[in-house]
């Protein structure tokens, strides 16, 4: 079944070409760090302004497609319908996007969810796009090594400021992965690229156990256009 219209797909885990012919894929030329496309190839190493004005706490983010209407039908049918059917595709697509973030990591690392929003949504699905992608990449999952510290309020309608504020401090790295994590490379991973603060305060809490490289590695990234002024 097709997560988006329900059709009936060729194999499992293969979406019919309508319902992702309107995805916009990201590729290179990209922020370095975050991975904000460029409309033009802009050299090696080159970040965008916000990178630039203020290093991200990852090492770099990648994210297989930009989260547009297009793309938004896809995600909530998989968010929220419980459709895990496109799991496999999915993995394809952010082990291509997310090669140079897979590159010599030692393990997935998924962003968790509050219980409370566990529960609402029934399942975890940075978890399991995790998995997917462990079975695509043959990489092991540290699916307990981060926790919510406290509650977080809902990010809806906050700016990047506002959510960063919002979020830091919000993730420990619980105390039997902290073996795990010392030293390692690990990749995040989440569904979709906001602003990156859930992603920054993640990575924040990996370094300070002693990670040596935190990539984030998402489906879709929100692209919005540039502001150097914020
Ligand atoms: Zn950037």
């Amino acid at each position: 079944m097709s997560p988006l219209t329900g059709a009936a797909v060729d194999a499992p885990g293969r979406l019919e070409a309508d319902s992702w012919a309107g995805l916009h894929f990201l590729d290179a030329p990209w922020c370095a760090l975050c991975g904000f496309p460029f409309p033009y190839p802009a050299g090696d190493g080159a970040v965008c302004g916000a990178c630039a004005a203020r290093q991200p706490r990852y090492d770099l983010a990648r994210a297989a497609f930009v989260y547009d209407e297009a793309s938004r039908a896809l995600i909530l049918g998989f968010k929220h319908g419980g459709r895990v059917d496109a799991l496999a595709q999915f993995a394809r697509w952010m082990a291509r996007s997310g090669a140079e973030a897979l590159d010599g990591a030692d393990a997935l690392v998924p962003v968790p969810l509050h219980p409370v929003r566990l529960f609402r949504r029934r399942f975890n699905q940075s978890a399991l796009l995790a998995q997917a992608l462990a079975k695509q990449t043959g990489l092991p999952v540290e699916t307990d090594a981060l926790r919510r510290a406290r509650p977080t309020p809902s990010q809806a309608g906050l700016n990047a400021r506002a959510r960063r504020r919002n979020m830091a401090g919000a993730f420990t790295v619980r105390e039997p992965a902290k073996p795990r994590v010392k030293g390692a490379s690990l990749v995040l991973v989440d569904d979709v690229f906001t602003t990156g603060a859930t992603l920054q305060a993640c990575a924040r809490a990996l370094k300070r156990a002693g990670a040596r490289r935190v990539a984030a590695l998402t489906l879709a990234r929100v692209v919005r256009p540039v502001n150097p002024l914020t």
